[in-house]
């Protein structure tokens, strides 16, 4: 069985294409950069995403070597992420699903990132610590759904260093080279924010770019910046693990390709016995394979998905019978 999935929620627009098995038979991508010093408008990044649709379909379907009509499923990513942008893929889905009479199923974007994570990194039943630009959740599987054990309360972690990129105008995305800078950077104390199971990353970013102000090294502070920031995820996901009693944990989404996050998680993982997985670095970003994948197994169990975008749409909603 084949599925076409479509990934359209924030800055990209990627068509992937998988069989039941979890085998990887295409996956493009193009990917909206914001002009220099500003975050993503979602009309900007909806408007880059149809102007690459056909030629990314296309392609994929080349790489492939097959044609629309072999397809089995059309799969889009249904939300959460940016209505404009979510839009695109849910237009591009609901046509090809009319001309070539094939079931759509749409599917949450985040469920998608875990599943890949768990396809690719061979994990059976894992806590999941989903960090990308938009989102930070920690995330266990328990009784029929993925559930939601912390989270950020304000923005997400991803974004939240970009922001510290702006104001220290290195760039979008920032994370890489926070990461690059924060080698040669020395540790000063900034706010950590835990409150229960959730986290808060807006003051700390306040924080950090007043430094920057102050005249403060930028790699110290990036360096402080990174190691109060994943100290924080790392200990919700430690309590996670506890809590839940589960022994495996995945990193997925943009910022799981920092080493320096991975190595903290993985740390934390061996002190307790536990196993740490990283998603492989090509498929923790938004991608098309992902949600190519996840429709396939819902489809498997028979969920049918949803019709229509739904920008808010959290993993909790979603009764997860494939699992
Ligand atoms: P996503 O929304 O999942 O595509 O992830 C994009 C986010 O990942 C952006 O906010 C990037 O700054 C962040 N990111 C990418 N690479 C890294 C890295 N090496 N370290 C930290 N953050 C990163
Ligand atoms: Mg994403």
């Amino acid at each position: 069985m084949l599925s076409l999935g479509i990934e359209s929620t924030a800055h990209t627009i990627g068509i992937g294409i998988a069989d039941g098995r979890g085998k990887i038979l295409a996956d493009k991508r193009a990917i909206f950069k914001p002009p220099e010093g500003w975050g993503i408008k979602p009309a900007d990044a909806a408007n880059h995403h149809k102007l690459h649709a056909d030629s990314i379909v296309k392609n994929a379907l080349a790489e492939a070597e097959i044609e629309m009509g072999e397809i089995d499923i059309i799969s889009v990513a249904a939300g959460p992420g940016m209505p404009p942008c979510l839009s695109v893929g849910m237009n591009i889905a609901k046509s090809v699903s009319r001309e070539y009479k094939k079931p759509l199923i749409g599917v949450n974007h985040c469920l998608a990132h875990i599943e890949i994570a768990k396809l690719l990194a061979k994990a059976k039943d894992p806590i999941v610590v989903f960090v990308s630009g938009a989102n930070t959740q920690i995330i266990g599987y328990m009784e029929g759904r993925y559930r939601i054990l912390g989270e950020t309360q304000d923005i997400g972690l991803g974004n939240a260093l970009d922001k510290f990129g702006r104001s220290a105008g290195i760039g979008f995305p920032a994370g890489p080279k926070i990461e690059e800078l924060a080698k040669n950077g020395k540790y000063m104390e900034l706010p950590y924010t835990v409150k229960g199971m959730d986290l808060s990353f807006s003051g700390l970013i306040t924080h950090a770019s007043r430094l920057l102000e102050k005249k403060q090294k930028l790699e110290d502070v990036s360096f402080s910046l990174q190691e109060t920031a994943f100290a924080m995820v790392t200990e919700v996901a430690e309590r996670a693990m506890a809590h839940a009693e589960k022994d495996e944990l995945v990193v997925t989404g943009g910022v799981a390709a920092n080493r320096r996050l991975c190595e903290m998680l993985d740390i934390m993982c061996r002190e307790r016995g536990g196993k740490f997985f990283a998603c492989p670095r090509k498929y923790s970003g938004d991608n098309g394979v992902m949600i190519a994948w996840l429709g396939l197994l819902a489809h498997k169990a028979g969920n049918k998905g949803i019709q229509e975008i739904n920008s808010r749409w959290r993993v909790d909603e979603v009764d997860a019978g494939w699992v």
